[in-house]
């Protein structure tokens, strides 16, 4: 088989994403102590070209952690002991709120969404009638497990009213479509370097609403490194970190977002969405349908495999054979599911090579379909947005 395993990787997961080369290079910078002006000046200026893309004029904070490390920080600084809050489980990650509430000892109600569907801003009106105790709503604005969005706007306008907090995990929203955290409503809103941000994994966001910055100031929760008060105070008042900072990392961030910048955020928020509907534009034609239909996520797309073909095999057969990562499905989706990812230093090109890997795999295992026919559709979809 001629493209065998070929030195020539791809990578389309949904986190992490590739590395652009400027952002290597600075990553291979000789290391520079934390506690001095060149460090600070690259800390201040990633923070403030965070703002724009988290649609904020708060300050955004960074941390030395993986994503889940800011939704912990959010969890505790923003709730204590004994609290009550609604989380939205609408797939793996909104899970993920339910297990953090449980784990600092917090009282979490959960509103179950079926995989691949939106969640209403009506369940969550009920769920804060039937739960009047509950200080915050805490949220997905895209599932990644799921590649659903959710719809934040709405669901911020029912916080707002009722006076609850709204705590978004916006890990593959942030700088893949817009975010108006300020306008919308939203106290907290989090976000991880290794999805849109073209980094490695290793550095996570957050941002806080005014309201929210008080109720961290008297959160009754155990925290240490993870204090956002202090964290906070630190980089806005010493403009250092409170603890070592990922110093490489925060050169690359300031990095990738001048970049970022420089394309413009208008123009980095379409590129996605022209990936994201080219990549959807293969599934219907290989006979494969979506499992976020309605509400399909911009970062990510779902595409359910063939009944009685192994969707983890397709995956590892990619990986494995053809060079090109892409991620199969969790828990009920395991082996139904292919996400291809679609979030940073991507161009909508480089989807016609997912696909056409997707369909070489395929047509490998049994499939059948007009080959060609993905690629082509994807292609059409690409033209038709130039
Ligand atoms: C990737 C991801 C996370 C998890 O972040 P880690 O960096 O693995 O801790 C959380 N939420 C969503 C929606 C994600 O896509």
């Amino acid at each position: 088989m001629l493209v065998k395993n070929p030195v020539k990787k791809y990578l389309f997961t949904p986190g992490p994403t590739p590395v652009p080369p400027e952002v290597l290079l600075e990553l291979a910078r000789p290391m520079i102590h934390h506690r001095t002006p060149e460090f600070s000046a690259a800390l201040d200026q990633a923070r403030e070209r965070m703002r724009p893309l988290f649609g904020t004029r708060q300050e955004v904070i960074l941390l030395a952690a993986s994503g889940t490390g800011a939704m912990e920080a959010a969890v505790t600084n923003l709730l204590g002991p004994g609290e009550h809050a609604v989380y939205v489980n609408g797939g793996k990650f909104g899970e993920r709120w339910g297990k953090l509430l449980a784990a600092h000892g917090m009282a979490g109600h959960e509103i179950r969404v079926d995989w691949g569907r939106a969640a209403r801003p009506e369940r969550v009106e009920e769920a804060l009638g039937a739960n009047p105790n509950a200080r915050a709503v805490l949220m997905q604005a895209s599932e990644t497990s799921t590649c659903a969005v959710h719809p934040v706007a709405e669901i911020a306008a029912v916080t707002q009213a009722r006076g609850v907090m709204l705590i978004v995990d916006g890990i593959t929203s942030v700088g893949v479509f817009e975010q108006k955290m300020d306008e919308w409503g939203v106290d907290a809103l989090v976000t991880g370097s290794q999805k849109a941000l073209m980094l490695p994994p290793g550095l996570a966001m957050v941002a806080l609403s005014e309201r929210a910055l008080e109720r961290a100031q008297r959160s009754r929760s155990p925290r240490y490194y993870f204090d956002l008060v202090r964290e906070l105070k630190a980089q806005r008042d010493e403009h250092t970190t409170a603890w070592t900072a990922a110093v490489s990392l925060v050169l690359g961030l300031n990095k990738s977002l001048e970049m970022i910048h420089g394309e413009g955020l208008p123009q980095v928020f379409a590129r996605h969405r022209v990936m994201a509907e080219a990549t959807r534009a293969a599934a219907p034609a290989l006979g494969l349908g979506l499992l976020a239909p309605d509400n399909p996520a911009p970062g990510v797309t779902g595409i359910l495999t063939p009944p009685g073909l192994d969707g983890s095999k397709l995956v590892r057969y990619m990986r494995d054979e053809l060079g090109v990562s892409v991620q199969g499905g969790q828990d009920q989706m395991k082996g139904k599911l292919v996400r291809i990812g679609h979030m940073g230093y991507l161009s909508p090109f480089d989807m016609l090579i997912a696909v056409a890997a997707l369909e070489t795999a395929l047509a490998h295992l049994g499939h059948r379909f007009e080959r060609g026919a993905g690629v082509a559709a994807a292609a059409r979809r690409i033209a038709e947005r130039a």
